[in-house]
C-alpha cells in the first residue's frame, strides 16, 4: 500500500503547461518597445516582474549551455524571455508574441 501511495505522489508532481496570455493584443508599452529596440541590455526596466524565480538553464541546438528567465509587464502584460548564453557579454530579450503597437 505504501509503494503504491509514493508511484500516486510520484504521478501528481508533473508540471502543468503554462497558462496562455488572456490578452495578447493589448498594446506593447513604452518600455517594453523600448525593450524591443535594444535587447542586449542586462538591466530589466522597472515595469517587468520576475515570473519564475528559478532560472531554466538549458543548452542550445551547438551544446552552448544558456539560463532563461521570464518576465512579465505590469504594464501591458507582455511576456518576455532573458536568454543568458554562457561566455557571451550580452543577453538577450525575446518577447512571447510579437509586440502590438
Ligand atoms: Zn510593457
Amino acid at each position: 500500500m505504501s509503494l503504491f501511495c509514493g508511484i500516486m505522489a510520484g504521478m501528481t508532481s508533473a508540471v502543468p503547461p503554462p497558462p496562455v496570455s488572456p490578452c495578447p493584443s493589448v498594446p506593447a508599452c513604452e518600455r517594453c518597445l523600448a525593450l524591443a529596440a535594444d535587447p542586449r541590455r542586462r538591466e530589466p526596466p522597472s515595469c517587468l516582474a520576475l515570473r519564475n524565480t528559478a532560472p531554466v538553464v538549458s543548452q542550445s541546438s551547438s551544446g552552448v549551455p544558456y539560463s532563461m528567465l521570464t518576465f512579465c509587464c505590469r504594464d501591458c502584460g507582455t511576456v518576455w524571455r532573458l536568454y543568458d548564453r554562457a561566455n557571451e557579454l550580452f543577453v538577450s530579450w525575446v518577447p512571447e508574441h510579437p509586440l502590438v503597437r
